[in-house]
């Protein structure tokens, strides 16, 4: 049996890192892990990886990936599970692209609560659509990601975002736990607003 503080139960630090497509959450993930120790489950990035190993969960989620379009909820939610479920020694997760639909949003509450835990803060990145659009083609000149190549899937994915994600930060407001930041600028600058954010929920 695996010791009660080597598991995921008990009180974490569980972060929400909330933005359009280019917004910067990547970026400001990696600084946050390492101020923080958190666990990082970017939901982009597992896919990718799935991908690459020629998984059947990767081939599934290929398919709306390669148009821009949200993968399924029940693939994605049973994905984000299994790999909290296998993450051991965790002090929190910061969630990266993930919840992308309120009923995401819910089946995490639900995952969370089983653990006796609970997202502490959705940190939102705002950054207007024009600069969004420039970042992720820019960012397709080296990421090898095809999805930030082609203009017509990134404005699917700035429709998804629009039409499905953004309603996910109403429902964090509703829970008094939605913080937005000024995505534009300086990227230690847009950190030390988020660890102005962070650093008083550290235990
Ligand atoms: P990202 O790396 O976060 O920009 O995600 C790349 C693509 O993976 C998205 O355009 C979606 O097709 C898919 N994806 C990533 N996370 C999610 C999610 N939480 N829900 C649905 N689809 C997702």
């Amino acid at each position: 049996m695996i010791p009660e503080e080597e598991t995921t139960n008990g009180h974490l630090l569980n972060i929400v890192l909330f933005g359009p497509p280019g917004a910067g959450k990547g970026t400001q993930s990696e600084k946050i892990i390492d101020r923080y120790q958190l666990i990082h489950i970017s939901t982009g990035d597992l896919f990718r990886k799935h991908l690459g190993e020629g998984t059947a969960l990767g081939i599934e989620a290929q398919k709306y990936m390669d148009q821009g379009k949200l993968v399924p909820d029940e693939i994605v939610i049973g994905m984000v599970d299994d790999k909290i479920n296998t993450t051991i020694g965790a002090k929190g997760f910061i969630f990266d692209g993930f919840p992308r639909t309120v009923n995401q949003a819910e089946a995490l509450d639900r995952l969370l609560n089983t653990k006796g835990n609970q997202i502490a803060i959705m940190i939102s990145l705002d950054v207007p659509e024009d600069e969004l659009k420039v970042r992720l083609r820019n960012r397709g000149k080296t990421s090898g990601r095809s999805d930030d190549q082609d203009d017509q899937k990134i404005q699917t994915r700035i429709t998804e975002y629009l039409e499905k994600t953004l309603p996910v930060a109403a429902y964090y407001f509703q829970q008094e736990k939605l913080v937005k930041i000024h995505g534009v600028g300086d990227i230690d600058t847009i950190f030390n607003h988020i660890s102005e954010v962070l650093d008083p929920l550290q235990t």
